[in-house]
């Protein structure tokens, strides 16, 4: 099967892509790892780096996670291997970071085959950091490759993604559950999960006004709930005790308060969506606290 085919079968894992590619020693400069489960996307990406350096060379995407390369790699000591995080309040990727990210990329490895910069908010980039970046790719350094992980390709520029390859992850278990699985209230939440995970992320376009009407919407919806004259549901809503629909509650009017003191709406979102849709004991993952 040619290395073509493969990329273009949807079937084919992430992993197995990126398997080939390394097998084929065809690798690119730029790579996009597009998904919602960002943990799996940041997983493999370390796997990748791990590969391209093991010292044992198993050849494919394994790296033999015993020698001192991939050890390094594992944990986050590799002088080679870039991370660069989201950074500050309003959780960007800025320009200072990308030029750093630049100036390095240029020199050579100190002990790697290939450097690697991992760039873990690549929807959460300045402009100017875009820009920035967007050179470096167009001027590829010799033995570098860029993992960019996002999973909003609209806050990505264009420029960037046509010049990456993109590897797309699978969409988290509850966006596969089937329709009649997620019950009926959860219609209402299917349509924002929608609006949240979309490619197109409207909830961030949208004007702050109406970002704040989607919040009074999902307080009123979980107001119902608790006084019971909500809609029950089969899937998450029947899984929710009232004590955490009270928690959800105190965090979407917190959320609010961000929203209104101008924090980043990418971050409140992704939070609001890990805290309703992910089903997660919001109590213990608050980042409000
Ligand atoms: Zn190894």
């Amino acid at each position: 099967m040619s290395l073509t085919k493969i990329k273009d079968k949807t079937a084919n894992t992430a992993e197995d892509i990126l398997d080939a590619e390394i097998k084929s020693k065809r690798l690119s400069h730029a790579y996009l790892f597009l998904g919602c489960q960002k943990e799996i996307a940041e997983k493999c990406a370390l796997k990748f780096a791990k590969a391209l350096n093991c010292l044992k060379q198993t050849g494919g995407l394994t790296g033999c996670d015993g020698c001192i390369s991939c050890r390094k790699i594992e944990h986050f000591n590799h002088p080679d291997i870039g991370h660069i995080h989201a950074e500050g309040i309003s959780r960007q990727t800025k320009i200072e970071q990308i030029r750093n990210l630049r100036k390095d990329a240029y020199l050579k490895p100190i002990e790697a085959r290939k450097k690697v910069y991992i760039i873990y908010d690549a929807d959460s980039m300045t402009e100017e950091a875009s820009n920035c970046l967007l050179k470096t790719i167009e001027e590829p350094p010799k033995d570098v490759i860029i993992i960019l992980i996002g999973s909003n390709l609209s806050s990505i520029l264009p420029t960037i993604v046509s010049r990456c390859q993109t590897i797309k992850f699978p969409e988290s278990k509850y966006a596969q559950k089937s329709h009649d699985e997620k019950g009926s209230y959860i219609d209402e939440f299917l349509n924002i999960e929608n609006r949240f995970q979309s490619e197109t992320l409207e909830f961030i376009k949208r004007p702050k006004n109406e970002q704040l009407k989607t919040v009074d919407l999902l307080l009123t919806h979980f107001r119902d709930m608790l006084v019971g004259t909500g809609s029950k549901g089969t899937g998450l809503s029947s899984e929710l005790s009232p004590e955490n629909i009270l928690i959800l509650m105190k965090e979407l009017l917190k959320s609010k308060e961000l929203l209104q003191s101008n924090v980043n709406p990418k971050l409140i979102a992704d939070y609001m969506l890990n805290s309703i849709i992910g089903g997660r004991n919001v109590s213990e993952t608050s980042i409000y606290t």
